[in-house]
């Protein structure tokens, strides 16, 4: 059962009584495909009295929820503001006051890129239990679902998830060692700063022809994987117009991309 957030008042009365101890999961939802939970965010899912989810949790993963437990949506899309995270931070402590078994379903991993530390932090200060359930980042799911590896003894030491939309919402990329090679970049948010990106891992160094997957909706029925350069990614954005989520990797892994030869099993999960 799908709540609106102006109906929430009814819903933060005690639920049973004043001692009973309510309690906060930060679950991972992943990335969208629902054979990606894990049991044990299934279980929360399955047993909790209340979900408070946001826009990147898949309607897949909803399903999981039983329909008489409250569900309460407080995503934010482009251009259509949902909740404020202090509203957020705030809700889940009084649905915990009022006696609930509270899972706060993040898309991914809560503690990349979801502002899950801020919650877990709110939480703790508020003296509410909480526990952190992880989930599988769409870096992961993104890669498992390509056939790209993050990793590759032959072209990558290493892996770097950034975000695209730092506090000031540009993509803070002074760090040199962004323009190293033999790494791997993947950025979250990395859509609307793609042009500043391209621009910065040039600058620092990093070969035009350095491939680019553009992944959109990871893992999901309607995964699309658009390969380009980095010189060419902003008119491959411009053309192709990837809508989000969608991730960017970056690196020569890229190179291992081959659709082709990717197996029934993980077409058949991707739908
Ligand atoms: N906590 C999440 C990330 C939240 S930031 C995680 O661990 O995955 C939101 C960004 O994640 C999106 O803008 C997009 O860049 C990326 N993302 C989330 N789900 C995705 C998916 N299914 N496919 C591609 N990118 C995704």
């Amino acid at each position: 059962m799908t709540i609106a957030i102006e109906s929430l008042d009814k819903l933060l009365a005690p639920m049973r009584g004043d001692c009973a101890a309510g309690s906060v999961s930060l679950v991972g939802a992943g990335p969208g495909d629902v054979e990606l939970l894990t049991l044990k965010a299934l279980r929360l899912l399955r047993s909790a009295d209340v979900v408070v989810y946001d826009r990147l949790v898949s309607a897949e993963v909803m399903a999981e929820v039983p329909p008489q437990t409250l569900a309460i949506d407080v995503g934010k899309r482009p251009g259509c503001h949902g909740m404020k995270q202090a509203q957020i931070n705030q809700l889940l402590v009084d649905l915990a006051r009022s006696g609930r078994q509270v899972v706060r379903l993040k898309g991914g991993d809560p503690f990349i890129f979801g502002r899950g530390g801020e919650e877990m932090q709110w939480l703790q200060q508020a003296g509410i239990p909480c526990q952190v359930v992880p989930g599988i980042t769409a870096a992961v799911g993104c890669a498992a679902a390509t056939g790209i590896p993050l990793t590759h003894r032959d072209c990558a030491q290493s892996v770097r998830f950034i975000t695209g939309h730092s506090k000031t919402g540009e993509p803070d990329l002074s760090d040199a060692s962004l323009g190293a090679t033999q790494q791997t970049l993947v950025f979250y948010m990395g859509l609307s700063g793609c042009v500043a990106i391209a621009d910065q891992l040039r600058a620092h160094g990093r070969a035009g022809d350095t491939p680019v997957a553009i992944v959109e909706n990871g893992t999901r029925v309607t995964q699309r994987v658009i390969t380009t350069t980095l010189s060419e990614l902003a008119n491959t954005v411009a053309r192709e117009q990837p809508q989000s989520p969608a991730l960017l990797m970056v690196g020569e892994v890229v190179r291992l991309y081959r659709p082709e030869s990717l197996s029934a099993a993980a077409l058949a999960s991707a739908g």
